[in-house]
């Protein structure tokens, strides 16, 4: 894979990279051309172009009537719907119905701002940016803001045109960064600036959204950023990473993750049936759900073991015997005893009182912590004096709990054995 050697990032570039390391290599690295533009994208670069007449007419003293404004944006879908391929991905949804989204939503924007004086626009479509310290070297961030204005109380105001159709909440827009960038570099271009205000139009909805973020803000969304470029820098693998817009990205034919699912997908049906890769996965598939069978009938199996040897411990008791015998074998039974020391998480008290005990005996330093096992063995194998093994037994008295067990055991005949 190629390293990414570019030294100027967008936030639009860097925000893909977060959404999708892998379609970031496609479009940034690779340059590889997007075969079709989404309707949405579509409706926004028109209603975009729309707007930006709009405004540069408004700075050369001339106001548009609405019908002229509907007239570019008109002649922009008709220009890009008939030279390029557009997508429409929502079934029943025509281009038509987006189009008279756009119309809608220019016509609510004008009613709302019309005549257009609550500020004086500076630029459209303008190109901003700032220089970024990261590992040393510098890097240009810049990008393109849809409307720079100056409010009449001398705030420098960043406007952002949306046709999107959902509302984001006010605590998205503050963790937004693109406009973010833009405040940084309308501060750089101009360092007197006191007050920067974002502002992004939700034009179907008729819904302007504001934030304002201080300068520590912003020095802290920088080093973010600078780490970000790093990550790029430093990524040799940009792997693909499954996310809500893969069911429109332009690279699905040639993602890693969807380029079979792509290609499967055109193949007649006979054909995708006995397609190598598709049998493969199927036979995966099959012994998955018998693995998942098996666990399931062991289980099952493993309960009835359980169930009979209670049943056959329990004869054996009542007839007082150590091993029952069978036509294909015998099962053998012997008791085991278990001493389950206080521990320190569910009995602290009780571990913290055996523990300071054996400190103080001339065991610690066999023992140096406490240690069940070591405790019984050593009891066990005799080489303790008797007055250490009369304390330990004290000890495991007041403190353990023992408890005994039985373990069965299936000894086949010789015969079962051979099978
Ligand atoms: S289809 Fe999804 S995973 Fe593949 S490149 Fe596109 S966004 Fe990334």
């Amino acid at each position: 894979m190629d390293v990414d050697s570019s030294k100027k990032f967008s936030p639009s570039k860097l925000k893909e990279y977060q959404i999708c390391p892998r379609r970031y290599a496609f479009h940034y690295i690779e340059r590889i051309p997007r075969e079709r533009t989404s309707v949405e994208a579509l409706l926004g670069v028109c209603v975009h172009a729309a707007l930006e007449a709009l405004y540069q007419n408004l700075q050369n003293g001339r106001l548009m009537t609405i019908l002229e404004v509907l007239g570019v944006y008109d002649a922009e879908w008709e220009r890009r719907w008939n030279s390029e391929a557009i997508a429409v991905f929502e079934p029943g949804l025509s281009g038509e119905h987006y189009r008279a989204v756009g119309r809608e939503a220019l016509t609510l924007y004008d009613a709302a701002h019309r005549p257009f004086a609550e500020d004086k626009t500076v630029a459209v479509e303008c190109r901003v940016g700032f220089p970024l310290l990261a590992g040393g070297e510098i890097y240009r961030i810049e990008g393109f803001v849809d409307r720079l204005a100056l409010a009449s109380d001398g705030a420098f105001e960043i406007h952002d045109y949306k046709t999107s159709r959902s509302l984001p909440e006010q605590s998205e827009l503050e963790a937004d960064w693109q406009l973010a960038l833009y405040d940084a570099a309308v501060r750089h271009a101009w360092p007197d600036t006191k007050t920067v205000r974002l502002r992004w139009h939700y034009l179907r909805f008729g819904k302007t959204l504001g934030v304002a973020k201080t300068v520590p803000e912003l020095d802290s969304l920088k080093k973010d950023v600078a780490r970000l470029i790093l990550e790029i820098k430093g990524d040799r693998r940009f792997a693909p990473q499954k996310n809500a817009l893969c069911p429109r990205c332009e690279y699905r034919a040639i993602c890693p993750l969807f380029k079979h699912a792509e290609e499967v997908s055109r193949m007649p049906v006979q054909e995708s049936g006995i397609e190598e890769g598709v049998l493969l996965v199927e036979r995966l598939a099959d012994i998955v759900s018998r693995k998942k069978a098996a666990r399931t009938s062991l289980r099952a199996i493993e309960e009835e073991e359980k169930a009979t040897e209670a049943e056959l411990l329990s004869y054996a008791q009542g007839r007082g015997l150590l091993a029952v015998h069978g036509r294909r074998g015998y099962v053998s039974m012997s008791e085991k005893e278990e001493i389950h020391l206080p521990t320190k998480t569910h009995a602290p008290e009780g571990h913290d009182r055996l523990e300071a005990a054996l400190k103080e005996s001339p065991l610690w330093p066999e023992i140096s912590k406490l240690d069940g096992h070591r405790l019984v063995e050593g009891l066990k194998d005799g080489h303790w004096d008797d007055a250490s093994r009369r304390f330990v037994e004290e000890l495991l008295l007041r403190y353990a709990k023992r408890e005994t067990s039985w373990i069965l055991r299936f000894h086949p005949s010789k015969e079962e054995a051979e099978e």
